[in-house]
Protein backbone atom coordinates (compact mmCIF):
# COMPACT_ATOMS: atom_id res chain seq x y z
CA UNK A 1 0.00 0.00 0.00
CA UNK A 2 1.14 3.55 -0.69
CA UNK A 3 1.79 5.63 1.93
CA UNK A 4 3.93 9.31 1.85
CA UNK A 5 3.85 12.86 1.75
CA UNK A 6 4.44 16.04 -0.32
CA UNK A 7 5.25 19.20 1.54
CA UNK A 8 4.20 21.86 -1.12
CA UNK A 9 4.54 24.65 1.03
CA UNK A 10 7.30 25.06 3.77
CA UNK A 11 7.48 28.42 4.83
CA UNK A 12 6.36 30.75 7.74
CA UNK A 13 4.17 33.60 7.84
CA UNK A 14 5.58 36.13 5.38
CA UNK A 15 6.17 34.71 1.76
CA UNK A 16 9.77 34.44 0.75
CA UNK A 17 11.53 33.85 -2.36
CA UNK A 18 11.05 29.91 -3.50
CA UNK A 19 9.01 29.07 -0.58
CA UNK A 20 5.15 28.69 -0.18
CA UNK A 21 2.60 28.76 2.75
CA UNK A 22 2.10 25.50 4.90
CA UNK A 23 0.49 22.68 2.40
CA UNK A 24 1.04 18.83 2.11
CA UNK A 25 -0.36 15.93 0.43
CA UNK A 26 -0.50 12.45 1.84
CA UNK A 27 -1.26 9.80 -0.29
CA UNK A 28 -2.41 6.88 1.28
CA UNK A 29 -2.99 4.45 -1.38
CA UNK A 30 -3.88 6.94 -3.77
CA UNK A 31 -6.36 8.34 -1.98
CA UNK A 32 -5.14 11.82 -1.18
CA UNK A 33 -5.50 13.61 1.89
CA UNK A 34 -4.67 17.35 1.78
CA UNK A 35 -3.13 19.05 5.61
CA UNK A 36 -3.42 23.04 5.56
CA UNK A 37 -4.05 25.08 2.24
CA UNK A 38 -1.92 28.17 2.60
CA UNK A 39 -2.76 30.76 -0.67
CA UNK A 40 -1.31 29.67 -3.62
CA UNK A 41 -2.51 25.77 -2.60
CA UNK A 42 -4.01 24.88 -5.93
CA UNK A 43 -1.49 26.04 -7.98
CA UNK A 44 1.08 23.86 -6.65
CA UNK A 45 -1.17 20.61 -6.28
CA UNK A 46 -0.90 21.10 -10.47
CA UNK A 47 2.33 21.92 -10.45
CA UNK A 48 3.02 18.67 -8.69
CA UNK A 49 0.34 17.32 -11.33
CA UNK A 50 -2.08 16.07 -7.99
CA UNK A 51 -6.01 15.13 -9.58
CA UNK A 52 -7.84 17.62 -7.29
CA UNK A 53 -10.73 15.18 -7.50
CA UNK A 54 -8.67 12.83 -5.46
CA UNK A 55 -8.47 14.82 -2.73
CA UNK A 56 -10.74 13.74 -0.28
CA UNK A 57 -10.41 15.76 2.79
CA UNK A 58 -8.76 18.55 4.05
CA UNK A 59 -7.31 19.07 7.24
CA UNK A 60 -6.70 22.43 8.29
CA UNK A 61 -4.46 23.21 12.29
CA UNK A 62 -5.29 26.40 12.31
CA UNK A 63 -6.57 29.51 11.16
CA UNK A 64 -3.20 31.91 10.57
CA UNK A 65 -3.70 32.90 7.05
CA UNK A 66 -0.61 30.82 6.12
CA UNK A 67 -2.23 27.77 6.74
CA UNK A 68 -5.46 28.02 5.37
CA UNK A 69 -6.02 31.04 2.87
CA UNK A 70 -5.96 28.86 -0.03
CA UNK A 71 -9.03 26.85 0.87
CA UNK A 72 -11.87 28.54 -0.83
CA UNK A 73 -10.01 28.92 -3.94
CA UNK A 74 -9.56 25.16 -4.08
CA UNK A 75 -13.22 25.04 -3.30
CA UNK A 76 -14.36 27.03 -5.69
CA UNK A 77 -12.03 25.16 -8.34
CA UNK A 78 -13.43 21.84 -7.54
CA UNK A 79 -16.83 23.23 -8.21
CA UNK A 80 -15.44 24.54 -11.86
CA UNK A 81 -13.76 21.11 -12.48
CA UNK A 82 -17.63 19.79 -12.09
CA UNK A 83 -16.36 17.80 -9.16
CA UNK A 84 -19.08 15.58 -7.61
CA UNK A 85 -17.65 13.43 -4.83
CA UNK A 86 -17.77 15.04 -1.53
CA UNK A 87 -14.99 17.00 -0.09
CA UNK A 88 -14.67 16.66 3.88
CA UNK A 89 -13.23 19.78 6.08
CA UNK A 90 -11.88 19.27 9.23
CA UNK A 91 -11.00 22.63 11.12
CA UNK A 92 -11.11 24.90 13.54
CA UNK A 93 -15.37 25.67 13.84
CA UNK A 94 -14.81 29.05 12.76
CA UNK A 95 -13.58 28.25 9.37
CA UNK A 96 -17.45 27.21 8.57
CA UNK A 97 -19.12 30.48 8.80
CA UNK A 98 -15.46 31.55 6.71
CA UNK A 99 -16.72 29.42 3.78
CA UNK A 100 -20.35 30.04 4.11
CA UNK A 101 -20.06 33.58 3.88
CA UNK A 102 -17.92 33.37 0.59
CA UNK A 103 -20.31 30.88 -1.02
CA UNK A 104 -23.31 33.10 -0.10
CA UNK A 105 -21.23 36.31 -1.10
CA UNK A 106 -20.63 35.16 -4.30
CA UNK A 107 -24.17 33.10 -5.09
CA UNK A 108 -22.31 30.01 -5.72
CA UNK A 109 -23.82 26.54 -5.20
CA UNK A 110 -21.77 23.69 -4.80
CA UNK A 111 -22.38 21.18 -7.09
CA UNK A 112 -20.45 18.18 -4.58
CA UNK A 113 -21.14 17.99 -0.72
CA UNK A 114 -19.22 19.48 1.56
CA UNK A 115 -18.88 18.16 5.29
CA UNK A 116 -17.22 20.02 7.71
CA UNK A 117 -16.44 18.62 11.14
CA UNK A 118 -15.05 21.08 13.87
CA UNK A 119 -11.76 19.99 15.07
CA UNK A 120 -10.88 19.61 18.58
CA UNK A 121 -7.55 20.26 20.31
CA UNK A 122 -7.13 17.12 21.89
CA UNK A 123 -4.38 14.58 22.07
CA UNK A 124 -5.75 11.37 20.63
CA UNK A 125 -9.51 12.56 19.73
CA UNK A 126 -10.34 10.62 16.37
CA UNK A 127 -10.64 13.11 13.97
CA UNK A 128 -11.74 10.48 10.75
CA UNK A 129 -11.25 7.13 10.02
CA UNK A 130 -11.38 4.90 6.71
CA UNK A 131 -10.83 1.84 4.52
CA UNK A 132 -6.91 3.29 4.24
CA UNK A 133 -6.46 5.50 7.29
CA UNK A 134 -7.13 6.67 11.09
CA UNK A 135 -6.82 10.29 11.87
CA UNK A 136 -6.17 11.49 15.56
CA UNK A 137 -5.77 14.70 17.01
CA UNK A 138 -2.48 16.17 18.53
CA UNK A 139 -2.88 19.44 21.02
CA UNK A 140 -0.31 21.63 19.87
CA UNK A 141 1.33 24.79 21.99
CA UNK A 142 0.11 28.18 20.01
CA UNK A 143 -1.29 31.33 20.03
CA UNK A 144 -4.84 29.88 18.46
CA UNK A 145 -6.33 26.69 19.44
CA UNK A 146 -3.88 24.51 16.89
CA UNK A 147 -4.49 20.42 15.87
CA UNK A 148 -1.62 18.49 14.50
CA UNK A 149 -2.70 15.03 12.94
CA UNK A 150 -1.09 11.93 12.84
CA UNK A 151 -2.03 9.76 10.37
CA UNK A 152 -1.86 5.93 11.27
CA UNK A 153 -1.87 3.31 8.40
CA UNK A 154 -5.25 0.97 8.62
CA UNK A 155 -3.26 -2.56 10.05
CA UNK A 156 -2.38 -5.12 7.39
CA UNK A 157 -4.29 -8.55 7.39
CA UNK A 158 -2.25 -11.44 9.93
CA UNK A 159 0.75 -13.25 7.75
CA UNK A 160 -0.29 -16.81 6.83
CA UNK A 161 2.81 -18.56 8.47
CA UNK A 162 4.31 -20.52 5.71
CA UNK A 163 4.02 -24.18 7.60
CA UNK A 164 0.59 -23.81 7.35
CA UNK A 165 -0.35 -22.28 3.95
CA UNK A 166 -1.05 -26.03 2.99
CA UNK A 167 -3.99 -26.54 5.46
CA UNK A 168 -6.21 -23.68 4.29
CA UNK A 169 -8.19 -24.52 1.51
CA UNK A 170 -7.91 -20.92 -0.73
CA UNK A 171 -11.62 -19.62 -0.70
CA UNK A 172 -10.39 -19.73 2.88
CA UNK A 173 -7.31 -17.47 3.35
CA UNK A 174 -8.97 -14.00 3.66
CA UNK A 175 -11.26 -15.12 6.53
CA UNK A 176 -7.83 -16.78 7.94
CA UNK A 177 -5.95 -13.77 7.49
CA UNK A 178 -8.81 -11.49 8.78
CA UNK A 179 -8.81 -13.95 12.40
CA UNK A 180 -10.83 -16.05 11.83
CA UNK A 181 -10.06 -19.90 13.04
CA UNK A 182 -10.28 -22.98 10.91
CA UNK A 183 -12.82 -25.94 10.91
CA UNK A 184 -11.84 -28.97 9.17
CA UNK A 185 -14.03 -31.05 7.60
CA UNK A 186 -13.90 -33.67 10.69
CA UNK A 187 -14.64 -30.59 12.39
CA UNK A 188 -11.84 -29.95 14.46
CA UNK A 189 -10.97 -26.42 14.77
CA UNK A 190 -7.30 -25.45 14.25
CA UNK A 191 -6.97 -21.92 16.27
CA UNK A 192 -5.87 -18.92 13.93
CA UNK A 193 -2.73 -18.34 16.34
CA UNK A 194 -1.52 -21.31 15.00
CA UNK A 195 -1.96 -20.48 10.93
CA UNK A 196 -1.00 -16.52 11.67
CA UNK A 197 1.47 -14.50 12.79
CA UNK A 198 1.37 -10.61 13.32
CA UNK A 199 1.51 -8.00 10.80
CA UNK A 200 3.95 -5.35 10.76
CA UNK A 201 2.30 -2.37 13.34
CA UNK A 202 0.79 0.31 10.72
CA UNK A 203 2.73 2.96 9.77
CA UNK A 204 2.23 6.38 11.57
CA UNK A 205 2.59 10.07 10.39
CA UNK A 206 2.53 13.42 12.29
CA UNK A 207 2.41 16.74 11.52
CA UNK A 208 3.10 19.01 14.23
CA UNK A 209 2.73 22.85 12.98
CA UNK A 210 2.69 25.16 14.79
CA UNK A 211 3.85 24.59 17.73
CA UNK A 212 5.85 26.12 20.56
CA UNK A 213 8.16 23.79 22.01
CA UNK A 214 5.89 21.20 23.84
CA UNK A 215 7.11 18.05 25.84
CA UNK A 216 3.81 17.09 26.24
CA UNK A 217 3.76 15.31 22.35
CA UNK A 218 6.03 13.49 23.74
CA UNK A 219 4.27 10.18 24.40
CA UNK A 220 1.43 10.71 21.46
CA UNK A 221 4.53 10.86 18.96
CA UNK A 222 6.19 7.74 20.43
CA UNK A 223 7.49 5.57 17.77
CA UNK A 224 6.06 7.07 14.96
CA UNK A 225 7.67 6.58 11.52
CA UNK A 226 7.56 10.20 10.28
CA UNK A 227 7.71 13.27 12.24
CA UNK A 228 6.91 16.14 10.24
CA UNK A 229 8.07 19.23 13.14
CA UNK A 230 8.12 23.22 12.63
CA UNK A 231 11.63 24.69 12.58
CA UNK A 232 10.61 28.23 12.51
CA UNK A 233 13.85 29.42 14.40
CA UNK A 234 17.16 28.89 15.06
CA UNK A 235 18.47 29.00 18.34
CA UNK A 236 20.19 32.20 18.43
CA UNK A 237 16.00 33.32 18.39
CA UNK A 238 15.37 31.34 20.59
CA UNK A 239 13.39 34.05 22.40
CA UNK A 240 11.30 34.67 19.85
CA UNK A 241 10.46 31.16 19.45
CA UNK A 242 9.24 31.26 22.69
CA UNK A 243 7.26 34.66 22.36
CA UNK A 244 5.25 33.87 19.01
CA UNK A 245 4.80 29.97 19.90
CA UNK A 246 7.27 28.43 17.37
CA UNK A 247 9.87 26.09 17.96
CA UNK A 248 13.29 25.70 17.42
CA UNK A 249 15.23 23.49 14.69
CA UNK A 250 17.05 21.82 17.88
CA UNK A 251 13.91 22.06 19.91
CA UNK A 252 12.34 20.21 17.16
CA UNK A 253 15.42 17.52 16.99
CA UNK A 254 14.75 17.29 20.72
CA UNK A 255 11.38 16.39 20.28
CA UNK A 256 12.19 13.56 17.50
CA UNK A 257 15.09 11.95 19.69
CA UNK A 258 12.47 11.94 22.98
CA UNK A 259 9.65 10.06 20.83
CA UNK A 260 12.32 8.03 19.38
CA UNK A 261 10.86 8.65 16.36
CA UNK A 262 11.96 6.51 12.74
CA UNK A 263 13.00 9.85 11.03
CA UNK A 264 12.54 13.70 11.39
CA UNK A 265 10.92 16.84 8.18
CA UNK A 266 11.41 19.61 9.25
CA UNK A 267 9.18 22.87 7.83
CA UNK A 268 8.02 26.05 8.75
CA UNK A 269 10.79 27.87 8.03
CA UNK A 270 10.75 31.58 8.94
CA UNK A 271 11.54 33.74 5.51
CA UNK A 272 14.53 35.45 7.40
CA UNK A 273 16.57 32.11 6.27
CA UNK A 274 17.13 32.07 2.37
CA UNK A 275 19.18 29.11 2.88
CA UNK A 276 17.97 26.29 5.66
CA UNK A 277 21.59 24.67 6.13
CA UNK A 278 21.82 26.21 9.23
CA UNK A 279 18.17 24.82 10.52
CA UNK A 280 19.00 21.63 9.32
CA UNK A 281 22.60 21.05 11.12
CA UNK A 282 21.29 22.35 14.20
CA UNK A 283 18.45 19.74 14.51
CA UNK A 284 21.17 17.02 13.17
CA UNK A 285 23.05 17.68 16.01
CA UNK A 286 20.65 16.00 18.19
CA UNK A 287 18.98 13.74 16.28
CA UNK A 288 20.85 12.68 13.00
CA UNK A 289 17.87 10.62 10.75
CA UNK A 290 16.68 14.62 9.56
CA UNK A 291 15.74 16.32 7.15
CA UNK A 292 14.56 19.50 5.67
CA UNK A 293 11.51 19.32 3.63
CA UNK A 294 11.93 20.21 -0.12
CA UNK A 295 8.97 21.67 -1.73
CA UNK A 296 7.32 19.44 -4.18
CA UNK A 297 9.59 16.33 -3.33
CA UNK A 298 7.86 13.28 -1.67
CA UNK A 299 9.00 10.99 1.01
CA UNK A 300 7.43 7.58 1.87
CA UNK A 301 6.54 6.41 5.14
CA UNK A 302 8.36 3.74 5.75
CA UNK A 303 9.96 1.85 9.01
CA UNK A 304 13.38 3.27 9.14
CA UNK A 305 16.26 0.33 9.07
CA UNK A 306 18.45 1.82 11.35
CA UNK A 307 16.61 2.60 15.03
CA UNK A 308 17.76 6.19 16.48
CA UNK A 309 19.10 6.31 20.05
ZN1 LIG B 1 0.44 29.92 13.15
Amino acid sequence: MRFQVTPLGTGAALPARGRSPSAQVINANEDLYLIDCGEGTQERLRMAAFNFQRIGHIFISHLHGDHYLGVMGLISTMHLLGRDRELHIHAPQELKAIIDLQLQASGTWLRYPLRFYATRVENGAVLWSDAHVEVTALALKHRLPTTGFLFRQRPAPRTLRKESVHLIPHFRRNAIKAGEDLVREDGTIVPNAELTSDPPPPLRYAYCSDTAYNTDLIPHLHGVDLLYHEATFTEHLAARARETLHSTARQAATIARDAEVGQLLLGHFSSRYKDVRPLLEEAVAVFPATRAADEGCTYPIQRSIVQNS
